[in-house]
């Protein structure tokens, strides 16, 4: 396959190729050259070229580029479809959920940019600077590095470019090495949209490249593993650039007795086998409520029963795919296997699945505790452990017990308990009753707490990351001499500190 990046990958010596192949069917794709770190030196430095022309296109033809963008994804749908299937093995449903995210965000952020990053007047209450009128403005960081994970190859990649570009920055991305195609296409769109060269452009590789990219890039986004996300953050500190770092989670679904059931049990079984459970907001834990227990655990298992596993080959074939990476099989399996030997049963599934290419069964488990690996450990693939507690106290108890705070959810008759239950969470986002569709809501800020993550994807805080914050002060009526400066007065002084008593002395004196 011919790929060509603005700036073209430059094959590494010591890695010639990154073999990207079918996780549902096994076979081959293609090969895909790594970017060298001479390779991505030079993307950014074409980027940091462009960038400044960009930012001066204004918002306005920015924005009239994300017009053309969507109106190509919508012409471009089916490729956009089958590449992400056919790299990742997700069901094409799942697929589809990547799409509308892209569609949703072009429009969402050609909307919303302009009023997140808009120049804001300060009032200053201190007669020190009477009479200053003082704003902020936010300018563009200037080439932004997004370092995306495998198991959402648009959504958690050239998704996040896209508030970036709003922005007025450059971006290089670098996708995982295991799922690099629906990257590259996205160069194809931006070519054939009429972006400006080199503003966008894709390196490809594994962790040299994406070190490579820190070492060069204004800011770094990234979205992957815990373990990694601390060595990103650690590279970027040391050339002193601000990193946001989207990163593991364990989540958690409480069902409280007085849930509405068939909810309870669709929320659990989409929001645990969803992308096979390969989702950071997977439902990784369930702690269903004794008075609901038994009603709700014989609605579950036979809602799994029903579930089809298999190859994705269009819309309606399949609801759970292949499991894309493959040492995230050994980490399942060894999740399942520890719960067993700690006592836990399997009601459904259980092993791994069988065909050419990588699956694992969904898998249902019961009996679990805190000992086990499946109930504190990312899991990361389609697996749902259930674990019944006396009462939401318990459960809010056994929800915090965890390092990780990235999403929970609660599924509830109660909406107003179900509220205040969620501000006793320790995690960034909380649903009640649902889960995971919060990640379409583009106005609602995401992040994690605790090992989860640090910064924010969404919302306004979403793309002001993307930008540097600029304080202007301006004394429009000068006057010859402020009474504070040198030569210094002690008499100004003994005035000053007058005022400073009168000021800030009243609240003594209304005590006293
Ligand atoms: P990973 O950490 O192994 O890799 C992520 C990316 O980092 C890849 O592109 C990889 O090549 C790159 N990388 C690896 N080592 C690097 C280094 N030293 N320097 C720079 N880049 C490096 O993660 P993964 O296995 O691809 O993805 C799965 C993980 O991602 C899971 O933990 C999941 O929870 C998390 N995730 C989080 C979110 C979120 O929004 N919080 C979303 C999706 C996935």
């Amino acid at each position: 396959m011919a790929i060509r990046s603005i700036t073209e990958p430059t094959l590494d010596a010591a890695v010639a190729a990154i073999a990207v192949d079918n996780p549902a069917t096994g076979a081959p794709i293609t090969d895909v050259p790594t970017t060298s770190p001479d390779g991505v030196r030079a993307a950014v430095a074409a980027a940091r070229k462009a960038q400044p022309r960009w930012q001066a296109l204004g918002f306005r033809r920015r924005r009239a580029l994300f017009h053309t963008s969507q109106q190509w994804f919508l012409d471009n749908r089916q490729r956009v479809l089958d590449s992400i299937v056919a790299e990742n093995g997700k069901a094409e449903e799942e697929a589809v959920v990547e799409f509308i995210y892209c569609v949703s965000a072009f429009s969402f952020w050609s909307r919303r940019a302009k009023g997140f990053l808009k120049d804001r007047s300060v009032r200053s209450a201190s007669p020190f600077v009477f009479g200053r009128g003082m704003h902020t403005r936010r300018a563009p960081l200037g080439v932004i590095g997004v370092i995306g994970p495998w198991n959402n190859p648009l959504i958690n990649s050239f998704g996040d470019a896209i508030p970036a570009l709003a922005a007025g920055n450059a971006v290089v991305l670098k996708p995982s090495e295991q799922t690099p195609l629906t990257a590259l296409l996205m160069l194809e769109m931006a070519r054939d949209c009429g972006y400006p060269d080199d503003v966008f452009q894709v390196v490809t590789g594994a962790a040299a490249t994406g070190e490579a990219l820190i070492d060069e890039a204004d800011f770094v986004m990234f979205t992957g593993s815990t373990r990694t996300g601390r060595r990103v953050a650690a590279r970027a500190a040391e050339r002193l650039i601000p990193s946001s770092l989207e990163l593991g989670g364990k989540d958690a679904l409480i069902v409280l007795a007085d849930a509405p059931l068939e909810r309870a049990v669709n929320v659990a079984v989409h929001g645990a086998l969803f992308n096979g459970g390969q989702t950071c907001t997977s439902v990784e834990r369930v702690y269903v409520e004794a008075g609901i227990y038994d009603r709700f655990l014989t609605a579950v298992a036979q809602r799994v029963g029903e579930i089809r596993a298999g190859v994705p080959a269009g819309l309606g074939s399949v609801d759970v795919g292949a499991m894309t990476f493959p040492p995230q099989l050994d980490i399942v399996d060894d999740h399942v296997r520890d719960a067993v030997a700690r006592g836990a049963r399997v009601l459904a599934g259980g092993k791994r699945g069988e065909g050419p290419g990588r699956f694992y069964e969904p898998t249902l488990l019961v009996d679990v505790d805190h000992s086990m690996k499946c109930m504190r450990e990312e899991t990361f693939g389609p697996t749902l452990p259930i674990m019944k507690v006396r009462d939401a106290e318990e459960a809010v108890r056994l929800v915090n017990d965890s390092e990780y705070g990235l999403q929970a959810s609660i599924i509830t008759g109660d909406a107003h308990r179900g509220r205040r239950l969620a501000a006793r969470l320790e995690a960034g986002a909380v649903t009640v009753n649902d889960a995971q569709s919060n990640y379409l809501a583009l106005g609602l800020p995401m992040g994690g707490w605790k090992n989860s993550g640090l910064g924010v994807r969404h919302g306004a805080e979403g793309i002001r990351k993307y930008t540097k914050l600029q304080s202007i002060s301006v004394n429009s009526h000068p006057t010859r001499r402020d009474p504070h400066m040198m030569p210094f007065e002690p008499s100004s002084y003994r005035l000053i500190l007058k005022l400073v008593g009168f000021l800030y002395g009243r609240y003594k004196a209304r005590r006293s």
